[in-house]
Order: C-alpha cells, then sequence, then structure tokens
C-alpha cells in the first residue's frame, strides 16, 4: 500500500519524536556502556528525562514546521523566532545551542553568534523543511539557511543540507511506493553535502562500503565501526542515514540507529525522521508511541502538526506529486 502525503509528513514528524524519546537514555554513551546498561536499546525508558520525553531534537523540529506552517512558506526570521520561543531550557540542549536561543529569546541577534559549530543541531531539525521542498531544488538552500542560526561550520551547514536532500527524496519514494535506490539517493545528497564540505560528501560516500548484516545488532555495530557517531556532523549524519538505508522497516531502522551509541537521541531523531517518511506515520507500531509524553507540545501535537505540514505540501506542490502518482 503506497502512503500519501499526510502519512508521509506525519510520519517525519512522530518518527523523529520517536527516535529522539528512544535514544534518550543512552545519550553520550558508548555502544559497549549502552549494551551493559540496557542490552539492546528498543522500547522507551527513563534516562536524563523521564521515560518517553523528548530533547532539544524533537522541540527544535517542532518549532520549525510550526514556523512553516504558520507563515506558510520558509522564513527564516520566523524559524529563528519560533524555536527560541519553544526553547525549555532542561530538554539537554548542547551549550552552544542553549546560549544562541536564551539570547533570542532576550531580543538578541543570532546572526553573529559568534562561534563555530560542526555539530549535527541544524541537520536533527531540518525535516520539516525536506517535506515540504520534497520535489524542489531550495530544499538545499533552505536547509543552509536555517542551520545558520546555530551551526554556521561548513561542516554543520553540509550536515543540514544532507539531512534534508535525503528526508526529501525518502518522501518522494514512500509516495510512488518505490523502494529508495541507494546509489540515486546518495548521489543527490553528496552532491548537494558537498557544496558545502568536502568532509561530509566523504563520510556520505563511505556508506556505499556497508554492507546488509544478519541483523539489527550486528548493523549497529558495522556503522559505528565506520562513523564515531559521536554528535558531529560528519560523525553522525550518515550514520543515521546509513542505518536506514540498510534497514528493511521504520522499527529496525530506528533502534539500529540509537543502539550505535554515542549522541543516540540526535541520531535516532534523523533516522526516525528518514523513515516516518518513507514508511509513513500508520507504520509506526503503537508499542513506541503508546506513552511518548504527549504534554504542550508532545505526540499528539507533533502527529497534528504533521497533518497541516502535509496539507501545505499538498497545496504547494499543487497535488503534483500525487497526481503523478497516477
Ligand atoms: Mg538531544
Amino acid at each position: 500500500m503506497s502512503i500519501d502525503l499526510i502519512d508521509a509528513a506525519q510520519g517525519a514528524m512522530l518518527g523523529t519524536l520517536v527516535g529522539d524519546a528512544l535514544g534518550m537514555p543512552a545519550e553520550g554513551l558508548s555502544r559497549e556502556t549502552l549494551k551493559e546498561r540496557f542490552g539492546r536499546l528498543d522500547s522507551l525508558r527513563e534516562g536524563s528525562l523521564p521515560s518517553g520525553e523528548f530533547t532539544d531534537d524533537t522541540e527544535m523540529t517542532v518549532g520549525l514546521c510550526e514556523a512553516l506552517v504558520d507563515r506558510g512558506e520558509f522564513d527564516l526570521q520566523a524559524v529563528a523566532r519560533s524555536m527560541a520561543h519553544n526553547f525549555t531550557p532542561w530538554r539537554n540542549y548542547s551549550p552552544h545551542v542553549y546560549g544562541i536561543m536564551a539570547r533570542i529569546r532576550q531580543g538578541m541577534s543570532w546572526e553573529s553568534p559568534g562561534t563555530s559549530s560542526w555539530g549535527s543541531g541544524a541537520a536533527c531539525r531540518v525535516a520539516p523543511i525536506g517535506v515540504l521542498y520534497a520535489d524542489d531544488t531550495e530544499v538545499a538552500d533552505h536547509a543552509a539557511a536555517q542551520a545558520k542560526i546555530t551551526h554556521d561550520h561548513a561542516n554543520g551547514v553540509a550536515g543540514a543540507v544532507a539531512q534534508a536532500v535525503a528526508v526529501a527524496q525518502v518522501t518522494v519514494a514512500g509516495l510512488f511506493e518505490s523502494t529508495v535506490v541507494k546509489e540515486d539517493l546518495l548521489e543527490r545528497v553528496t552532491r548537494a553535502a558537498g557544496d558545502h564540505s568536502v568532509a561530509m560528501a566523504d563520510a556520505l560516500k563511505r556508506i556505499q562500503d556497508l554492507r546488509p548484516q544478519p541483523s539489527s545488532e550486528r548493523l549497529s555495530e558495522a556503522i559505528a565501526r565506520m562513523y564515531p557517531c559521536d554528535g558531529s556532523a560528519v560523525g553522525t549524519v550518515p550514520a543515521a542515514l546509513a542505518a536506514f538505508l540498510l534497514s528493511g522497516s521504520f522499527e529496525e531502522a530506528v533502534i539500529t540507529s540509537v543502539n550505535c551509541g554515542g549522541d543516540t537521541d540526535t541520531q535516532g531523531a534523523m533516522t526516525g525522521a528518514l523513515a516516518g517518511a518513507f514508511y509513513g506515520a500508520r507504520a509506526i507500531p503503537e508499542r513506541l508511541t503508546a506513552s511518548l509524553a504527549n504534554e504542550g507540545r508532545g505526540r499528539d501535537h507533533v502527529v497534528r502538526l504533521g497533518e497541516a505540514l502535509g496539507a501545505l505540501t499538498r497545496k504547494r506542490s499543487g497535488n503534483r506529486l500525487e497526481l503523478d502518482e497516477l
């Protein structure tokens, strides 16, 4: 059964939340320590936050998506304001992003943050741009523009571009009920990221060297051997994409991704966005969504926001994406 745009957009949003909440308890743990503490991390567990809670990755994704839905298109100032408006200090923001959000809330400009960050914070929130501009070359430009609010190092920007272009590609692939052609996707993603960073392009190319594995556990091992999964964009964005490309379902993809260890919540959020956009929200098992945090901007809000993003994407594309299917 093919999915429609609403299901794809809801999948990208809810998938981000699920992957983030799944990875949250193991953030910063090596793969070995994660294994000792949790065995296989395959259900929502308590960590630095209560079980089912989400972190900065989902909160920023929600802020970005709210700005898109509110304005009907990408508006950089609206995105910065919306993310800062939503900012909750205890949701495990990196000190760097924490400082920027706090400054924007105080009315200061974000346009000269004064520090250069190559982390994956601009990539982990970018999925709604990938959905809204799924069939549009503007996707890379908007992804790069929003990155600069917090991550102005070339690798941080390239990570956001790679993740947005990948989400765009898999959204279209999911609508057409086709499989993702790994080589085509990697070629497009690598080319777009390479406009900003050769290091990111090289890291993405190495996904081709990863072979399918007999189990999700072995796949986590193989990915963690190839990439540091350390929160740098170069170390995390390709790993998240690899977990999606080499898995056969939403559940397998996010569980593979978080069990690589390292920046588990961010990597889970990015893999969740990709797998959610491709397989659709209806393919996300209830056992991973039933006890997600649901107050304020939690689960139900995320699902409604996904619906609004899907409707906006449908309107923006003039039904082109879905009509092409016929
Ligand atoms: Mg986080």
